[in-house]
């Protein structure tokens, strides 16, 4: 072998797998077809789950000082065709980043390498065959073809994927016949910037920021940075959309004319893109050592969400692989990739195929639909329900054993935490990405079926403020595994926790079976000179 996991595609999902695998001791070679970072941006940023993902592996602080703006609540969110507003709740449903792709890619591109990651540019993938226990991928380097093997490879590699071709991994879905055209820019001084955000565009009058149905498509617009638009048109058009093909601006003012009948005179423009919509999901997200993640896994028929949830793909992978690489690996856990992230995929193709159905229609049924979903979601409870949605701060994964606590499966929240040592909160706890037996109502009942698992797992005792349970048994994750009640007796809280031990993270310690473990012998310079072999 190789290498233990092959990642193709450094894409966010690549790179973030990249990093965790890391985190979890594997040491992963990632190959990626562009001989450079990518410079031009798909998203402009990010939202939902993964936002607390990375706080709470302490890279909150990187991506805002790669944004250069503060992250924030989100105070609104586009829903198929209509601006869902959330400035009126209280406390925040979802939070946003405004980080364009490529310094995203750029930021997890470093961390991953500080942890030791190998990233190979200019590497294609061009063919791949699965063995017994073992993948090969036929690669066109720089210096030429070559082959490596590996015990499992990733495809990372975006909604063409080739490795989901390879591997015959149905991606069945629908393309919608529309186009969208980005452009990000300025206004020169003969279109007017109104009080309430608008413009005043000669010959055609006043346009609200937000969207503008017209019987030729939609435009939208809305401030990004001072005195910079991100502006937007949809059209119904056949056939297939090429998001990575240039678009030039005589393009996209064409299609602003017909979309709006006049033209909108522009200033610079730094930024011009074009996409289509698909809804498709991978069948299978494991095909023996073939897993997909990100892109080449799922895509959805909106914006904003795709970065979140592919993230989260990788989040939730990297540490199973790694069980498995590392021969510790209780049976099955490798499929739960595929049960859990397959399921908040559908979950993200709802919520979107939804938006479809709301912002395609045209005629006056679909206008009074829109704005009776408006309408319903003034109240707050509707609200935080599609933001949760839209966020995936919904997604409870099912979890197996007898405890059924609501917080089973949930994400964990991020408690304050207060030990013999000072405050701390379960987002510092949760850096290295290691599982968590947290332990908040002095328990040494469970505190010593735990200690059992202290090859695998840390072991906190700490008291919060407000305690949603006595103890907490966390994933790399941060999803919770198991939680015990308020008072629990021992008896059931202590069996319902070795239940989740061993689903999760195998044997207890001690428990008398020799176990083998990958050792890595060399990771310098080019990919073919990594390998690993069994210790001696
Ligand atoms: C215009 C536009 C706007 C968007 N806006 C948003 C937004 O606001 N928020 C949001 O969350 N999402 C947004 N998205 C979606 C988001 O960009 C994608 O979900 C995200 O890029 C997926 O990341 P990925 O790593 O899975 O795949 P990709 O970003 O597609 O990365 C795949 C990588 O694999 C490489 N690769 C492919 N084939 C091979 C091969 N054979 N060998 C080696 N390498 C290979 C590619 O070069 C690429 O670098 C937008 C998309 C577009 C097009």
């Amino acid at each position: 072998m190789d290498a233990d996991v092959i990642i193709v595609g450094a894409g966010a999902a690549g790179l973030m797998l990249a990093g965790e695998l890391r985190l979890a001791g594997v040491r992963p070679l990632v190959l990626e077809r562009q001989p450079r970072l990518r410079e031009t941006p798909k998203a402009n940023g990010f939202n939902g789950q993964i936002v607390e993902l990375l706080r709470y592996r302490g890279l909150l602080d990187r991506v805002e000082a790669a944004s250069g703006r503060s992250i924030g609540p989100a105070p609104a969110a586009p829903f198929g065709g209509v601006q869902l507003d959330f400035s009126h709740l209280a406390d925040p449903p979802m939070w946003a980043v405004h980080l364009p792709q490529p310094r995203l890619e750029r930021l997890l591109d470093e961390r991953a390498r500080e942890l030791g990651a190998g990233i190979y540019r200019g590497h294609e993938v061009t063919g791949v065959s699965q063995y017994d226990a073992a993948v090969a991928v036929d690669v066109r380097g720089p210096e030429g073809p070559y082959r490596m093997t590996a015990r499992y490879l990733v495809g990372c590699d975006g909604a063409h994927s080739r490795v989901r071709d390879k591997a015959g991994i149905p991606f069945p879905g629908i393309t919608y016949p529309e186009v969208n055209r980005l452009a990000q820019a300025t206004v020169p001084d003969s279109v007017t910037r109104l009080d309430d955000g608008g413009l005043e565009v000669p010959g055609l009058g006043p346009i609200r920021p937000g969207f503008t149905r017209t019987d030729r498509g939609v435009f939208g617009f809305g401030s990004l940075t001072s005195g910079v638009l991100l502006l937007q048109t949809t059209e119904d058009e056949a056939g297939d959309v090429d998001d990575n093909a240039p678009m030039t601006l005589t393009e996209f003012q064409d299609s602003v004319r017909r979309v709006l009948g006049a033209d909108l005179p522009l200033g610079e423009v730094t930024r011009l893109s074009r996409y289509g919509f698909q809804a498709r999901q991978a069948e299978r997200y494991r095909d023996g050592n073939i897993l997909l993640a990100g892109d080449a896994a799922h895509q959805f028929p909106a914006t904003g969400i795709g970065l979140n949830v592919g993230m989260l793909d990788s989040v939730n992978l990297a540490w199973k692989l790694a069980a498995v690489v590392g021969g510790w690996a209780p049976a099955g856990l490798l499929d739960t990739y595929h049960d859990e992230r397959h399921f908040a995929g559908a979950r993200a193709l709802l919520q979107t195929q939804a938006q479809v159905a709301l912002r395609r229609g045209q005629d006056p049924a679909a206008q009074a639909l829109r704005e009776l979903f408006l309408e319903m979601l003034a109240d707050e409870q509707p609200a935080r329900r599609i933001a949760a949605l839209i966020a995936g701060t919904d997604i409870r994964y099912p979890m197996p054993g007898s405890s059924q606590h609501a917080l089973a499966g949930a994400f964990a929240p991020n408690l304050m935490l207060h030990t013999g040592q000072g405050t701390t909160s379960v987002a510092e706890l949760m850096h290295a990405a290691r599982p968590i037996f947290l332990d908040l109502a002095d328990r040494p009942d469970l505190r010593e079926s735990a200690r059992d698992w202290q090859h695998r797992i840390d072991i906190h005792t700490a008291r919060a403020d407000h305690r949603p349970a006595d103890a907490l048994l966390i994933r790399p994750d941060a999803h919770i595994a198991w939680a015990a009640s308020t008072g629990e007796p021992t008896g059931t809280a202590a069996t319902a926790l070795r239940e989740a031990l061993l689903s999760w993270f195998g044997a207890p310690e001690n428990d008398g079976i020799p176990r083998q473990r990958p050792v890595l012998i060399a990771d310098r310079n080019s990919p073919a000179s990594l390998s690993c072999k069994p210790p001696s």
